[in-house]
């Protein structure tokens, strides 16, 4: 058995410019896991001994971790204050799609904080034939296209000598016309040139960085961690360009941000703004976006376990929205390592034993019952799961009805469902909760739906199934992964996990450990 002994994890081997006096800070921020006692594995059916997390090889697009940063979303946002770059975008589809309409589904905030079941809405690129033909269409019309709203006409011409789609403005003769860029889902036009790539963000590299801060100001230990794209010119500029990059991303001068919210406390209470101050060692870099959201999502998910486990100081964590690792298993589990925590299985009980158990999160649903005919309006919502052999997906409702309906594309289930050629699935509830409590317990839910897939625990959720399963096999075979893509920290504290592990206990048949490795 390996030491107890769990501090601040050691520095990661990335470049890191920030370090300082690593164990000065160590003094200060002592959290450790009290010591526990190791799970007794002899008593465990063969396939959840020595479980700890299985880091499954093939993920769907629809599993992937919830993504904070998304440089698709992040440029269709910045098209908002671009003159039009949506309408021009809006014009070009209608060319070749004459039914697509666009509504409005960003919000500014959008990729710092996706709130659960508002998902990016699903639009189909235009593929090359559909681009091809929306281009012959410009090329063909007489005086060019008038975008809908604005005095611009998109045009086929020669520009600096290069013939390309121009956007003219016929308002003015003397401008004569701004290249429009073609490059994916682009169309922007202000700062383009006719030499490919045509747009700034096109011709730019970005890299991804990660990182963690602190308030050296407070005595309780706060921190949060932060993550953005960032651009750098040469190797000599990458920390400060990355620096740049974080503050702009940490700080917004809006109440938008954790440590925004976090200022806003100060000066409503007129004390002098906290400064923040980054954790020595704890940069990291990235040259794809997916490897930095696994991260900074394995980093956020192990931040709550810590909140979880009986330790002996505590912190506050300003994230709220904390991606789940869906895919990121490896990431976890080095980031498990770096605290000295272990997770797994600590307890198996069979069908029978688990009958007579408590259930933490209100009141079961009894026998059959639907979720509309559980819920008290203004009184009592409802928790239910979706489930079939390849997903979980925890979620509440106040009415019981109108949930997951395929329209709704920007519904977590719905879109996983397209994405899968209407895989079927059912829809269970189950219990009954005050609406005060709905959504602390749909959190512990998330979390307990993560627990599974990252443990490989056997689906439980088996009502009445529109699907069959395979020759010789059951629904109960299947791992289902989690489907869920975020929860919110704000809802955990130390009586967390034993609600979560005896939800465990009496759905799925296993307890959950949580401590030191041992
Ligand atoms: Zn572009």
């Amino acid at each position: 058995m390996s030491s107890n002994k769990v501090t601040t994890p050691s520095p990661a081997n990335e470049t890191d410019k920030v370090s300082s006096s690593f164990s000065a800070k160590k003094a200060k921020y002592s959290w450790e896991m009290l010591p526990q006692e190791p799970p007794k594995t002899d008593d465990l059916p063969p396939q959840y001994k020595d479980r700890t997390i299985v880091v499954r090889e093939v993920r769907k697009e629809w599993c992937s971790v919830g993504k904070i940063v998304n440089m698709d979303k992040r440029v269709k946002r910045m098209d908002k204050s671009d003159s039009g770059v949506e309408k021009i975008r809006n014009k070009f589809y209608a060319l070749v799609r004459p039914e697509e309409k666009e509504e409005e589904f960003d919000s500014p905030e959008f990729d710092k904080c996706t709130p659960e079941g508002y998902t990016e809405k699903v639009v189909e690129p235009l593929s090359d034939d559909e681009k091809q033909e929306a281009t012959r269409k410009i090329k063909a019309a007489k005086g060019g296209i008038k975008v809908d709203g604005t005095n611009f006409h998109l045009v086929w011409r020669e520009i600096a000598g290069y013939e390309r789609l121009v956007l003219d403005d016929k308002t003015n003769d003397q401008t004569g016309g701004r290249v429009v860029c073609t490059f994916e889902d682009c169309f922007k036009y202000l700062g383009t040139s006719g030499v490919a790539p045509f747009c700034s963000a096109h011709r730019s590299h970005w890299e991804y960085v990660v990182s963690d801060y602190e308030d050296k100001g407070s005595i309780t230990p706060i921190f949060f961690h932060s993550i953005t794209p960032f651009t750098y010119e040469n190797e000599e500029k990458k920390a400060e360009r990355a620096s740049t990059a974080l503050n702009k991303a940490i700080s917004t001068g809006t109440d938008l941000t954790p440590w925004d919210c976090y200022a806003k406390e100060f000066t409503d209470a007129k004390l002098p703004p906290p400064t923040y101050t980054e954790i020595p060692g704890r940069r990291r870099y990235f040259t794809t976006e997916q490897e930095a959201n696994k991260v900074y999502a394995a980093r956020q998910y192990v931040t709550l376990l810590r909140k979880l486990v009986p330790a002996t100081s505590t912190f506050r964590y300003l994230n709220k929205n904390v991606a789940l690792p869906n895919g990121a298993e490896t990431a976890v589990l080095e980031e498990m390592k770096n605290w000295g925590m272990q997770i797994g299985i600590s307890k198996y009980l069979d069908r029978e034993s688990r009958a007579s158990l408590p259930y933490p999160f209100g009141k079961e649903r009894e026998g059959k019952q639907v979720a509309s005919s559980m819920v008290v309006a203004k009184e009592h919502g409802v928790l239910y799961v979706v489930s079939n052999p390849h997903i979980n997906y925890f979620g509440k409702t106040l009415t019981g009805d109108k949930l997951h309906e395929i329209k709704n594309q920007n519904d977590t289930v719905a879109k996983y469902s397209l994405m899968e050629g209407n895989l079927p699935w059912e829809l269970i509830p189950l219990s009954s909760c005050p609406v005060d409590e709905l959504e602390a317990n749909e959190a512990h839910l998330h979390l307990a739906n993560s627990f599974a897939d990252l443990l490989r625990i056997h689906q439980q959720f088996v009502s009445d199934p529109p699907y069959t399963s395979p020759e010789g096999s059951t629904p109960f075979d299947a791992y289902p992964i989690c489907l869920n893509k975020f929860t919110n920290a704000k809802y955990f504290d130390d009586t967390s996990f034993t609600k979560i592990n005896q939800f465990m206990l009496k759905r799925y048949g296993v307890e959950i450990y949580i401590g030191p490795t041992y």
